[in-house]
């Protein structure tokens, strides 16, 4: 079923739901599972599982000589959505990238969700590669997450790349795109942010998900701004829960986003991560629950990989 479709049959309620990261390559899909596992009793509607493009890693091979090679870390995120799919009954929700593709690697992309029966997508234009300062597309990629809504769209009108093919089956993807409450790191203001949001739901888009924040009045005014606008889909809030003392530099320097003043003396007043992460849980109830109240579709947690603090979450709010 359709992301929208599941807001629609959920009646104004708020409803549970997260994102899953693929394990490392060399692990097994088991303790994903043990993962997701804990987290059914909530009846998520959907489960989003992230997508990692390739890294660039230069490797000695002796004399001074660097070799450079390209690898993924997190493959699979195809594997997963279907595995997903077919052992709990939950809609899989992959994310697509326009980094590492080309037009042609997304549409045979897009063409084996169609056959998996997956109709939901999140389309995001990715970083940059970790060797680069600025993000570059491939050769015939995407350069924004625009561009591939357009693609998507088109596809799920039946046209494809190859404009003679004819009687082309059309897709019916449900598209999601990302928004940011406290503006994306390269958009100059959240005003010009917010223009291009709104290219990507006149491109096709049918809702917009969060980058995480910690402070409500943030999202709140999003909506607003976001509304004004003219963009009128769906906004779902992301929500992380602080969980290391280290994330209170991790998180601001890798998300762009800010954390409230008294979030912090909370964390840094803690003797270990156990007491972090007892207040990053407790912050994050707080914020679910004002969120449930303002009548959002979804609460979506970012895991991360660990389910337990989005259980403890989950288990007060719904
Ligand atoms: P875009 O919407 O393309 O925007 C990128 C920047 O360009 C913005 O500053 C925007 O204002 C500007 N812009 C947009 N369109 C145009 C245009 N036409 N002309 C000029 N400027 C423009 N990354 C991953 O690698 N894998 C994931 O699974 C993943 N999941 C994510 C899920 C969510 C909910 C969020 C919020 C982010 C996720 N990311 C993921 C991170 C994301 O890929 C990065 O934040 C990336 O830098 C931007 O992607 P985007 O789709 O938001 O880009």
């Amino acid at each position: 079923m359709k992301i929208t479709e599941h807001i629609a049959k959920a009646k104004k309620q708020t409803q549970f739901t997260f994102e899953i990261l693929p394990p490392l390559k060399g692990q097994n899909i088991n303790s994903l599972f043990e993962a997701i596992d804990l987290l059914m009793d909530f009846n998520p509607p959907f489960i989003d599982v992230t997508y990692h493009r390739e890294e660039h890693v230069y490797k000695e091979v002796g004399k001074g000589l660097l070799e450079k090679k390209i690898i993924r870390k997190r493959p699979g995120t195809v594997g997963i959505c279907a595995a997903i799919q077919s052992k709990y009954n939950v809609d899989a929700v992959p994310h697509i990238l326009c980094g590492g593709f080309s037009k042609e690697d997304t549409e045979n992309f897009l063409i084996d969700l169609d056959f998996l029966g997956i109709d939901n997508l999140v389309a995001l234009r990715g970083d940059a590669v970790k060797t680069e300062t600025y993000f570059t597309p491939t050769e015939d990629g995407h350069r924004y997450a625009n561009e591939l809504v357009e693609q998507i769209t088109a596809l799920n009108q039946g046209v494809y790349l190859d404009e003679e093919l004819l009687n082309s089956h059309a897709t019916d993807f449900c598209i999601g795109v990302s928004g940011y409450p406290e503006k994306h790191m390269e958009a100059p203001s959240l005003a010009s942010d917010l223009h291009f949001l709104k290219k990507k739901i006149k491109a096709g888009a049918d809702y917009v998900v969060t980058q995480m924040f910690f402070d409500n009045q943030k999202f709140f005014e999003f909506v607003d701004l976001a509304r004004a606008e003219g963009i009128d889909v769906p906004i779902i809030p992301g929500l992380k829960p602080l969980s290391t003392l280290k994330q209170l530099n991790m998180i601001p320097h890798r998300f762009h986003v800010d954390l409230p003043e008294t979030l912090i003396k909370e964390v840094i007043r803690c003797k270990d991560n156990t007491a972090v992460r007892q207040v990053g849980v407790e912050w994050c109830i707080e914020q679910s629950k004002e969120l449930k109240a303002a009548g959002v579709p979804f609460l979506h947690y970012y895991s991360m990989g660990k389910a337990d603090n989005i259980k403890a979450i989950a288990a007060q709010v719904f």
